[in-house]
């Protein structure tokens, strides 16, 4: 599998499972850059650890993304061929303890991202005749989950708009993906309570939580040259735990 020369974003890619996707597609020969919302020192050891170069700003603000995007150009001497919308956060709470500002975030930054990131990027590669854009979904957004009507909507959504943004893409060499992992052993999974995840491991056939880097594997291939006939599809990754 070979990827030469071309320029990624990876946003939300300073931990958990967009460094792992970081760190694939550096093995892939992409020159990468990531993106981070806030945490200034966990970028900075991130860059330090992996020599790949950290960009903060929101994904969820939409000439925020613009500019972003322009400066990864400069910084990295070209255009950006990949975007991975990794970035994601979640504000749970069942739906009546849902304040308007919690459903607002998510949708603004899990959905929100996906759409300013495509639309700073998107033209540049339709005209240039290729280009890779990987979403990560959830589990939750293909089954749902309770307390998260916020989350499930938004990555529920991810789904519809990389099905749409394929259809659009597709004569014109831009391949638009999806992946949904189940539960990954990442700062994220490690907010949810001992008894809940317990629970939730029960159900995984596997056995376990994922590992960041298995859901990077999958997401490689989805950038790579050899992926080009597969467009406007969901990956699933998450041990057996949701089959469709
Ligand atoms: P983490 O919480 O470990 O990392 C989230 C990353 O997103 C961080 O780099 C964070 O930056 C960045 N980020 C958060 N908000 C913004 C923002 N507004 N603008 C730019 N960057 C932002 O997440 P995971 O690695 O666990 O999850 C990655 C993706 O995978 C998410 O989309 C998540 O929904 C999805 N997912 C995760 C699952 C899991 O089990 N972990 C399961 C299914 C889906 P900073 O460090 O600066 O805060």
């Amino acid at each position: 599998m070979q990827v030469a020369r071309r320029i990624a974003i990876v946003t939300g890619g300073t931990r958990g499972i967009g460094e792992a996707i970081c760190l694939a597609l550096k093995d892939q020969g992409v020159t990468v850059a990531a993106n981070y919302g806030g945490d200034d020192e966990k970028a900075r050891i991130f860059s330090e650890r992996t020599g790949i170069p950290a960009f903060k700003w929101d994904v969820g603000d939409f000439d925020a993304c613009a500019a972003g995007v322009k400066q990864v150009e400069e910084a990295l001497g070209g255009s950006v061929d990949i975007v991975v919308n990794n970035a994601g956060i979640t504000r749970d709470a069942t739906l009546q303890k849902m304040s308007r500002a919690m459903w607002e975030d998510v949708i603004r930054i899990n959905l929100g991202g996906c759409f300013n990131m495509a639309h700073a990027t998107y033209p540049g590669m339709r005209e240039r005749k290729w280009g890779r854009i990987v979403n990560i979904g959830s589990i939750n957004g293909q089954a749902g989950q309770y307390g998260q009507v916020n989350y499930a909507a938004a990555k529920s959504g991810i789904h519809g708009f990389t099905k749409a943004l394929a259809q659009e893409g597709a004569r014109f060499g831009v391949t638009v993906n999806a992946v949904a992992p189940g539960y990954i052993d990442t700062d994220m999974v490690a907010a949810v309570p001992a008894e809940v995840l317990e629970k939730i491991v029960a159900k995984i056939p596997v056995g376990r939580l994922g590992q960041a880097s298995e859901i990077a594997r999958g997401v490689a291939f989805l950038c790579s040259e050899e992926a080009g006939f597969v467009t406007g599809s969901t990956m699933s990754i998450n041990g057996g735990q949701h089959m469709y």
